[in-house]
């Protein structure tokens, strides 16, 4: 079983958690979307969506 990747361009790290966010303007209340980032990027993916005004929380771990 191979490793889940990290989301973030070119990045080729193990992820270690799971970003959920949605697009309030596309997206149902109960959608949610999942990026999975290493632990130098998540904090780069969080605020990415922030600043776009989505919902977003950080989960520990990835799906198994
Ligand atoms: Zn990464």
């Amino acid at each position: 079983m191979s490793e889940l990747e990290c989301s973030r361009a070119g990045c080729r790290n193990a992820a270690t958690a799971r970003v959920v966010w949605r697009n309030p303007r596309i997206h149902a209340v109960d959608r949610e979307k999942i990026w999975l980032a290493c632990s130098e990027h998540v904090d780069f993916l969080r605020d990415y969506l922030a600043a776009r005004d989505f919902p977003v929380t950080v989960r520990d771990g990835v799906p198994s």
